[in-house]
């Protein structure tokens, strides 16, 4: 398949909560988003309520490619080389294939189940949704992924205090007060892939 088919138009799912639109704007660097060939990745932590059909955004933002690399020059060298080796072991263990089939893909059912462990988001308290964008197209390349809350606490385990505080400085920085997200960054829960 044409490589240039891998995207698709900006589903509803990564639209800003809070603003009830695209994100339009890098939340480090204040970089305009929406320009073609402008990318970007967004990044939302959900909370869902067991046995209800609703959800709440416990934090949200998009950042561009430049600062996302920033942030992760931030990470130390251990904490990544845990994360690298947590992620080809949860991946080797992965029946289904990473590849999108664009013929069959469906979306909803897609984003309904932790991408490395296939648990529903139905069963969860929260989770995180991040993926890649440019301009007003979502990449599929690199697919969405819905990063399940078991998956979150052990990927959490594996970062270095150094790393955790560059989180928690991040935090401070580019994403305000919030008590929802105190207690998720506090929990150390707060992960940028
Ligand atoms: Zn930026």
């Amino acid at each position: 398949m044409n490589p240039q088919q891998f995207k698709m138009e900006i589903p509803w799912q990564f639209y800003s909560d809070e603003e009830d639109k695209l994100f339009d704007h890098c939340q480090v660097c204040g970089k305009y988003l929406l320009d073609e060939g402008t990318d970007y990745v967004v990044e939302k932590a959900i909370r869902s309520y067991e046995g209800h059909d609703f959800y709440s955004t416990a934090y949200e933002y998009a950042i561009c490619l430049d600062c996302h690399q920033d942030i992760q020059k931030g990470m130390s060298e251990e904490s990544m080389n845990n994360l690298q080796k947590y992620y080809n072991e949860i991946m080797a263990k992965k029946e289904q294939p990473l590849a999108i089939d664009l013929h069959h893909f469906d979306l909803n059912e897609w984003l309904s189940k932790c991408f490395f462990t296939g648990k529903r988001v139905d069963e969860m308290k929260e989770y995180q949704l991040v993926a890649q964008f440019s301009g007003k197209q979502m990449m599929l390349n690199m697919p969405p992924l819905v990063i399940g809350e078991t998956v979150i606490e052990e990927m959490a385990g594996l970062l270095s205090d150094k790393t955790i505080d560059e989180m928690n400085d991040f935090r401070d920085r580019f994403l305000g007060p919030s008590p929802d997200i105190e207690e998720l960054v506090f929990g150390k829960r707060l992960i940028l892939i």
